[in-house]
């Protein structure tokens, strides 16, 4: 069977190269006559898996020894816990922007641990722009925003300037631009929406935030310290998850990085939002301005076309392109893996539609 054209939001599209050397590991890994699915995690050819995996990260991040590198179990999920966890005083308070569902589900756990202020919201207009106007001061133990929001596909063009730490759940557009990435304190992403297979979330932290909570009797996991003295390896990690996330990055880092990849995402963004614009068939849910990179969620203004444009899409080996069932429409995912042509082979598609 040929390959698809894979647009799905997560678990998605990875260079193909990944998905090759992936295979050939689980084979034969390193040529030791092991398969890496059946290696000790303590084994030295994956301690240097790990170890370059934590390396390669900051590499590309460009951030210094002041910084720390892990990948863990549980998903951004089990982010949203272990932030107020191990960052919001006892008795303190966080602040949040909520811009989507992700956002709101963090803002649920943290709540769980203790105090929440909301300090922006777009809820109330289905999540369809990012809220600017708003102010975070030194009151609160840290700022947390999602810088790209999977399902209504708006993205955060700036980061705000805050008197306290700027912690990021950047799931859905990890690498896929040049940020300065040393504003942020915390950053977390699921690995499966732009830099790996699920099963395995990055952490880049700032050891120094990392002070005393008052907080007692975290449970080990929970704990981003016990994490770091033991290099990202307290438990068994997720093996396979971080070997094919490694050779993700080390694709990304021999096709010219973040920047060329950021190039390559404008223009496949440009191409689909384009057609968007000029076709009177289709509009994106959201504003403007704050219109993601990585995920085009759209939809069709005449309904009675609903059919013949799912035919068509389906019928050019379109895969994934059912918008989240939570906004409906149509959703194309263009992770840094996505080729521009089979961007083109979407908007062949679409005006394809009369
Ligand atoms: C998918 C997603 C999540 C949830 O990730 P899991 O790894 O499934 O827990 C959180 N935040 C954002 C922005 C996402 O896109």
């Amino acid at each position: 069977m040929s390959k698809k054209h894979n647009f799905s939001a997560g678990p998605c599209i990875l260079p193909q190269e990944v998905f090759e050397k992936s295979a050939a590991a689980i084979l034969d890994f390193n040529g030791i006559g092991l398969s890496i699915l059946e290696i000790s995690h303590r084994s030295k050819d994956f301690v240097a898996v790990m170890d370059e995996a934590r390396a390669i990260v900051k590499r590309l991040m460009n951030l210094g020894d002041e910084y720390e590198v892990l990948y863990l179990g549980g998903g951004a999920s089990l982010q949203f816990a272990m932030v107020p966890y191990n960052l919001m005083k006892v008795g303190g308070k966080a602040a949040y922007l909520d811009t989507g569902t992700w956002a709101a589900g963090a803002i649920k756990e943290a709540k769980k641990v203790g105090n929440v202020d909301i300090v922006g919201s777009s809820k109330e207009e289905n999540y369809s722009f990012i809220p600017k106007d708003y102010k975070v001061g030194a009151e609160y133990d840290y700022f947390h925003c999602t810088s790209n929001n999977t399902i209504y596909g708006t993205q955060m063009k700036t980061f705000p300037e805050t008197d306290t730490l700027m912690v990021c759940d950047m799931s859905s557009d990890i690498f896929s631009r040049q940020l300065d990435f040393s504003k942020f304190d915390l950053i977390y992403a699921g690995a499966q929406k732009n830099m790996g297979p699920a099963g395995v979330t990055l952490v880049v932290i700032k050891k120094e935030i990392l002070e005393k909570t008052g907080r007692e009797n975290i449970p080990s996991y929970f704990d981003y310290a016990q994490h770091i003295s033991k290099e990202s390896m307290l438990n068994t990690p997720p093996v396979f998850p971080v070997y094919a996330s490694l050779l993700t990055l080390q694709h990304l880092e021999n096709n010219g990085g973040i920047a060329a990849a950021e190039a390559r995402n404008e223009a496949k963004a440009q191409l689909l939002y384009d057609e968007i614009d000029s076709n009177p068939l289709f509009e994106t849910f959201c504003v403007k301005e704050d219109r993601s990179l990585m995920n085009i969620s759209f939809k069709l203004l005449d309904d009675t076309k609903k059919e013949e444009f799912d035919a068509a899409w389906k019928a050019a080996s379109i895969n994934g392109l059912n918008g989240h069932r939570s906004l409906g429409g149509y959703r194309a995912s263009i992770y840094n893996a996505m080729p521009i042509e089979s961007v083109q082979v979407l908007v062949d598609v679409m005006r394809s539609i009369k």
